[in-house]
């Protein structure tokens, strides 16, 4: 099943939404409208706040399914995209952990970087990453949004996986049972800051943060159609110029692997980790500055068996 989130282009709204058959979205308030009486219903109301992950809690996602079922029974109406945009799937995660180096071209592309300035990058022997806050979350129908004074964004196609149920010190043979779904996410960052607050050796947290630099969806796929994770291509293009290309089976770190290793802080309903980038940055080209995502552009980033992430580069407001 596609789960999306619609944000109202006009109010101040957002609803979890559903993919028919023909892909278009049927709101949930308007799919329980349709359905409406009795207990069912109200047990389903927890699926009208997006916002509090409840819906991606064991029983919420079947809850989704038993309502899309009578929706498409009773001929609701899919939402009108005039008047809605898609969002990120997961509005208000508690936290988006990002491995940073997991495919292992990336990290040779990222030793030959650092060489040329004396210093030596090794082979990851632990599944090291940084934080991007939910404030940086945008949907595929906004744009990445290049800040003052910054003329080298860069893209990282990333694919994102999302708990859906608490994991503390699970074990990688258990890690896919905590996994509500999978979506896309391009981890853009601004490369000067990024090499700066490298330098000062404490985290990439300005760098990878600004407004619309972590932009994710188009929907979430629930895990029951992507049995393994480890077997997906995934590509990013720019203007239709191929980029980024790679399969999942090529990560360092398997899927099960980075949530056995993260859930020692504790992985809540809502959480997602998105699992490092291949090679084919702009940063690690001859000539970075040709690559850099510029204003007017735009950037396409999928995976196949999820879908495809579109997002336009504006001059940030
Ligand atoms: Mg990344």
């Amino acid at each position: 099943m596609r789960i999306a989130t619609l944000q109202h282009r006009h109010e101040a709204r957002t609803c979890l939404a559903f993919a028919g058959p023909d892909g278009a979205f049927i709101a949930v308030p308007d799919a329980l409208a349709g359905v409406s009486g009795g207990r069912e219903t109200v047990r389903m109301s927890k699926l009208m706040f997006p916002e509090t992950a409840d819906w991606l809690q064991p029983g919420g996602i079947d809850m989704l399914a038993t309502l899309k079922d009578a929706a498409l029974a009773q001929g609701v109406a899919p939402a009108d995209m005039n008047d809605w945009r898609l969002g990120p799937p997961v509005v208000n995660p508690g936290k988006i952990i990002a491995v940073g180096r997991n495919y292992m071209d990336h990290v040779r592309e990222g030793q030959e970087i650092w060489a040329k300035r004396g210093k030596i990058v090794t082979i990851p022997q632990f599944p090291s990453a940084f934080a991007k806050f939910a404030t940086s979350l945008c949907g595929p129908d906004s744009p990445i949004l290049v800040p003052e004074g910054v003329d080298d964004v860069d893209y990282e196609i990333e694919l994102a996986v999302v708990i859906g149920t608490r994991a503390l010190n699970v074990s990688e043979a258990d890690a896919l049972d905590y996994v509500a779904g999978y979506t896309i996410c391009n981890d853009v960052g601004a490369r000067g800051i990024q090499r700066k607050e490298m330098e000062a050796q404490i985290g990439i947290t300005l760098a990878k943060n600004f407004p619309n630099f972590a932009p994710m969806g188009p929907w979430m796929v629930t895990a029951d159609e992507i049995p393994d994770p480890q077997t997906l291509e995934i590509g990013l293009e720019v203007d239709g110029e191929p980029r980024q290309r790679a399969n999942t089976s090529d990560m360092i770190f398997s899927v099960p692997y980075l949530i056995s290793y993260w859930s020692r802080v504790g992985l809540n309903p809502g959480d997602i980790i998105i699992t490092g980038t291949p090679s084919g940055v702009a940063l690690a080209r001859a000539e970075p500055e040709k690559f850099y995502l510029r204003v007017g552009q735009t950037v396409t980033a999928w995976i196949d068996g999820i879908g495809v992430l579109r997002n336009t580069i504006a001059d940030a407001p």
